[in-house]
């Protein structure tokens, strides 16, 4: 099975033509072009029909003459565009044309439907089951008016757009899939769609529940302006497990192997050790959240004590981080890293190096064992420190110890480190 993106993009796409923010104007000037979200299986079977798929086909160089099913999402105009059947019946098709859809969107379809037409129109609904072209199609709900659904096809594909957070019965229908690829949006407005802190959500509970793994091809559709300009996108993605590709792009749904290696969900990626450094509210904590935000099961590891009833500021700030992370993380306070180094329980967030070292100060074998067993950990684990150097020269001896101490852990943890980020204004940068 081969599938073909004639759209990735939202319903105004992407640059929407008619905007002038930041983010629309790095689409044009690097021709990043994106037009309404739709795909084509194969040769014969079309999800989606906004009015500009039928020319994306011709841009690419392929004819819809072979297409016998169209299945639409939904009846907004940017899925359903239903005069394309009265330009097909002028092009006197008369092979069959089955079009699947809820009844709302086939209801606009109706009026451009000649008599003599070959097409039939088959309803569906949330939960359907139907052979369509040699293909098992299951209809799954959406979070999205009109009754819209989304659409899993031969068990290997998901094409999930226009929807929210995914609806339980859809997540439950998926358990276990291992899909070949999944289509997810991405349009970056939270209401009825998906958005940054969505979108890895969406993912981290398909993979809990085996429907994506490592084996799995997840790719961003409906995107839109609010979201990150490309090199952005493109990096917080790749945190993700995920991808953006570019209008057109053929991807190949490999159905005809089984995937490569199907691994315990806890046990999906190398062990990969991230530092991310950056100053006082740089936003080093968001970003480390945010780099496992699509991980089925992330334990969050707080270095320090719980907060003394008299500390306001520390108390608001904890919670604060608390309300920020998904409510399926598991959190562990303590000092003792070495042991959750050892044997990582899943993918460890923790959060931070200075507190840690605020309990091991001028203990050089505790700095030793912690540098040993971050280089030998098995897992993924993402590690956020403070930059502290370049602020104001300490006043006291022991900051200017303390300071002096962090420096030179951070650079140790750095050289055994896969990759070593700094975060500054909320903008991360690689380093090493
Ligand atoms: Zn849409
Ligand atoms: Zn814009």
């Amino acid at each position: 099975m081969r599938l073909t993106l004639l759209g990735t993009g939202a319903a105004d796409g992407w640059p929407n033509p008619f905007c002038s923010c930041s983010s629309c104007g790095w689409a044009r000037a690097t021709g990043t072009i994106r037009g309404q979200t739709a795909a084509l299986i194969d040769r014969d079977m079309m999800l989606d029909c906004g009015p500009e798929a039928p020319r994306a086909a011709a841009r690419l160089g392929i004819s819809l003459a072979g297409v016998r099913h169209l299945l639409l999402t939904h009846r907004h105009p940017d899925h359903t565009a239903p005069p394309a059947l009265l330009w097909r019946s002028w092009a006197q098709r008369r092979e069959p044309l089955e079009l699947i859809g809820p009844p709302a969107a086939l209801r606009e379809c109706a009026a451009w439907i000649g008599p003599t037409d070959p097409v039939t129109i088959t309803p569906v609904a949330a939960g359907d089951a139907l052979q369509a072209g040699g293909r098992q199609v299951r209809v799954l709900a959406a979070d999205h008016p009109d009754a819209a659904v989304l659409y899993e096809i031969d068990r290997r594909l998901l094409y999930a757009t226009d929807t929210g957070p995914l609806p339980a019965e859809t997540l439950a229908a998926t358990a276990g899939a291992e899909y070949r690829l999944v289509l997810l949006e991405l349009t970056g407005c939270a209401r009825q769609h998906l958005d940054q802190e969505t979108f890895p959500a969406q993912l981290a509970a398909l993979r809990r529940r085996g429907a994506v793994t490592d084996a799995t091809r997840v790719v961003a559709v409906h995107l839109g302006h609010r979201n990150p300009i490309g090199p952005e996108l493109d990096r917080r993605l790749a945190g993700w497990g995920a991808e953006a590709v570019p209008d057109g792009t053929v991807l190949d749904v490999a159905g005809d192997q089984p995937p490569r290696q199907p691994r315990s969900p806890t046990a999906r990626r190398p062990p990969r050790r991230v530092l991310i450094l950056g100053g006082a509210r740089s936003g080093k904590s968001v970003e480390a959240e945010r780099r496992l935000a699509a991980e089925p099961d992330v334990t969050y590891v707080a270095t320090g004590p719980a907060p003394g009833p008299d500390d306001v500021d520390w108390a608001t700030r904890v919670t604060q981080h608390r309300a920020r992370r998904p409510p399926a993380w598991r959190t562990v306070e303590t000092t003792d890293l070495l042991a959750l180094l050892a044997d990582p329980p899943g993918p460890l967030l923790i959060d931070c190096l200075p507190l840690w070292l605020s309990a091991h100060l001028d203990d050089e074998p505790a700095a030793h064992a912690l540098v040993a067993g971050w280089r030998d950990t098995s897992g993924l684990v993402v590690l956020v420190s403070s930059e502290v150097g370049s602020g104001v020269h300490p006043a006291s001896a022991l900051g200017r110890r303390f300071r002096d101490a962090l420096g030179a852990l951070n650079t140790r943890l750095a050289e055994v480190s896969d990759e070593v980020w700094l975060v500054t204004a909320g903008i991360a940068r690689r380093l090493a």
